[in-house]
């Protein structure tokens, strides 16, 4: 073996971006993250390389100007990203998700409309579903989309923690609307808010309130996002198909669970990456501490676990990419790779002793960035409901 997070059966083009994204991560990214991440400040050089890379059309496709590629490219691209900072792939990560959800359930139009613009990064995503009153109970969403006379809706209510929400110019938004049906999941629509970056009141009854300050996950913006009023178009609505947004949503948050795994296993392979240096560099007691069978196993410990994690996010892309559901392959890969990938990073800072709390030690960074796994596209509670769900009604007595 000679490093951890192998995939076997890769075909040519996916051993050859994959190998040009990392050398681009040990280059362009890991060098700098630091500074970019101490002052907040927006990646802009990194995004643009990024754009020319290709790197937002990876799943878009070849047909709208995208390089058509699977959902396994795309998060081993995303590993590597995540490697080098979590926040660059927080960057893609929405925009991936709403070009997912227009390819699956856009309508011709709107895919016409978004997608060759998508491809390129001049159009970036963004999703929202929370609000300051709820995030794992989306069937409880209050935004409210109020039918107009003159065709056309209304949307009036508050979204919370948008990511992307200053710099994307496109969000998929879930919302209440009115359509009569018995189940609360099926009043809500998925509404495409076209609109320019920055903050303040962008459009008429539209405002991205300033960045919202956070442990870590910096440099990237996350936002609230206040509906006044806001007029959308009956071309606005996702697949234009009112009342269909809950299960267009839960489709997109479903790739997005991968694409998570696979943030965690980029995290947790460069926790380790840093602790395996550190202890054959650190001595104590006459020795390196990797001498000391304590550390030594720690590391076994750590390598085993990023493996483990990167076994299963790749087989949740490949099950998804083979057409197969993989809700539940995709919350166990989600799951297992955020828990272990906070416990990889917390040897590792153990590792490093009293440096580990300086700012000056990268992984200081990656311990504030790894509770956001825990958290983002649902919690691990959310992910064990529903992986035991499935499992009670396949194993019903
Ligand atoms: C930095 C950041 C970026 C984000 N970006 C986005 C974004 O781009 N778009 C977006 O829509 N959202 C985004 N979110 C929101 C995120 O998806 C939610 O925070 C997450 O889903 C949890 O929701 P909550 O915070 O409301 O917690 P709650 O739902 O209030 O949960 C609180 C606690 O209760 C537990 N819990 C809840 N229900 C149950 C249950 N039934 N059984 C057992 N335990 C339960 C949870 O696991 C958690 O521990 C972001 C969040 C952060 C922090």
């Amino acid at each position: 073996m000679t490093r951890l997070a192998q995939t076997l059966g890769l075909t040519e083009f996916q051993t050859d971006i994959v190998t040009t994204v990392r050398r681009f991560v040990d280059k362009e990214i890991i060098p700098v993250a630091a500074e970019f991440e101490r002052t907040d400040t927006y990646p802009q050089p990194i995004v643009d390389a990024m754009r020319e890379m290709g790197l937002f059309g990876l799943m878009i496709p070849e047909s709208y100007g995208g390089l058509g590629e699977s959902l396994l490219t795309y998060a081993l691209c995303v590993e590597e990203l995540a490697r080098g900072w979590m926040s660059i792939s927080g960057v893609l990560n929405t925009h991936f998700i709403v070009a997912y959800m227009l390819r699956q359930h856009g309508t011709e139009a709107q895919k016409q409309r978004f997608l060759p613009r998508m491809a390129t990064g001049e159009t970036r995503g963004a999703f929202s579903m929370s609000e300051p009153e709820l995030g794992s109970d989306v069937a409880a969403i209050r935004t409210h989309a109020t039918r107009d006379p003159d065709g056309g809706y209304t949307i009036a209510g508050q979204k919370m923690w948008l990511t992307n929400g200053g710099s994307s110019t496109l969000v998929a938004v879930l919302v209440r609307s009115d359509e009569g049906a018995d189940k609360p999941h099926r009043n809500l629509t998925a509404f495409l808010v076209e609109k320019p970056t920055g903050f303040g009141e962008v459009l008429p009854g539209l405002t991205i309130p300033g960045k919202i300050d956070k442990l870590g996950y910096k440099g990237i913006d996350t936002t609230e996002m206040i509906f006044d009023g806001y007029r959308a178009g009956d071309d606005d609505v996702l697949g234009a198909a009112p009342g269909r947004g809950f299960v267009q949503m839960m489709d997109g948050i479903e790739v997005g669970r991968v694409n998570v795994a696979a943030r965690a296993c980029g995290v947790a392979v460069r926790a380790f990456e840093l602790a395996v240096r550190y202890a054959q560099q650190r001595q104590t007691f006459g020795k390196p501490i990797a001498d000391h069978q304590a550390i030594a196993f720690q590391l076994a410990e750590m390598a085993t676990k990023v493996e483990a994690a990167h076994l299963m996010m790749v087989n949740a892309a490949r099950l998804k990419d083979s057409g197969e559901r993989n809700d539940v392959a995709a919350g166990m890969a989600k799951y297992l790779a955020s828990e272990y990938c906070s416990e990889v990073t917390q040897q590792s800072f153990r590792i490093h002793g009293g440096y580990g709390y300086s700012t000056e030690y990268e992984i200081e960074r990656l311990m504030r960035d790894a509770p956001f796994l825990l958290i983002g596209e649902g919690t691990s509670e959310i992910q064990k409901q529903i992986i035991s769900r499935r499992l009670l009604a396949d194993y019903r007595i």
